[in-house]
């Protein structure tokens, strides 16, 4: 998949709004499954980094933060390793994991991710995401136990997700376009 080095953006898919109605609605029913439960909210970097401060702050429970990096695309658009923890795994044995994420495109990061942490011995684990692209159940990884919105499988930025470090700070969801697609604005 070639992308135009400029790097050109497409259709928004979800604004600012849709954003941070949709998290809240998603934090109102992580509130909910995990009363009374200890809950570690897992954050994968760099991408899910403004998904889990939204998140986070509208979960109504006392809830402790980790970060972690798994390494995946490096810097292009198409897998290009097997997933592996950049710096390690947090010390979270008997704990209730909630690992957040932007998307599911495969689901091998966070198939890889929840092993992980199920073979570190955590209590439970659960998968959040903001995003999950059409196909994701076919393709044999994980399936997410929460997912804001379903999106078709084009590549997006915005709101954490980068193409080449860039568009992250994009404060909503957008295309971003394939040279020779015809589309490049
Ligand atoms: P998976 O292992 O599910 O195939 O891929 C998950 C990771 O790939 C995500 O955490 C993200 O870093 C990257 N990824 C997958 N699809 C996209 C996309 O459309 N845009 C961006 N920016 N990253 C993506």
């Amino acid at each position: 998949m070639n992308i135009d080095p400029s790097g050109s953006l497409g259709e928004i898919l979800f604004t600012e709004e849709q954003i941070a109605s949709r998290v809240r609605e998603l934090a109102s029913q992580i509130t909910q499954d995990y009363q009374g439960k200890s809950l570690v909210v897992m954050s994968v970097l760099k991408g899910s980094v403004f998904f889990l401060t939204d998140i986070t702050r509208h979960i109504d429970l006392p809830v402790e933060l980790e970060f972690v990096k798994i390494s995946t695309y490096k810097g292009t658009t198409q897998p290009q390793v097997q997933p592996r923890f950049e710096h390690g795994l947090p010390w979270v044995h008997g704990k209730n994991v909630l690992l957040v994420e932007d998307i599911v495109d495969t689901g091998e990061t966070l198939h890889y991710a929840r092993e992980a942490l199920l073979q570190n011995g955590v209590a439970s684990v659960r998968i959040c995401v903001l995003l999950a692209k059409e196909g994701y159940q076919s393709r044999g990884g994980c399936v997410p136990d929460y997912i804001g919105f379903c999106i078709p499988n084009l590549f997006v930025v915005g709101y954490g997700l980068d193409y080449q470090e860039r568009f992250r700070n994009l404060p909503c969801v957008a295309v971003l376009h394939q040279s020779g697609d015809g589309e490049s604005k």
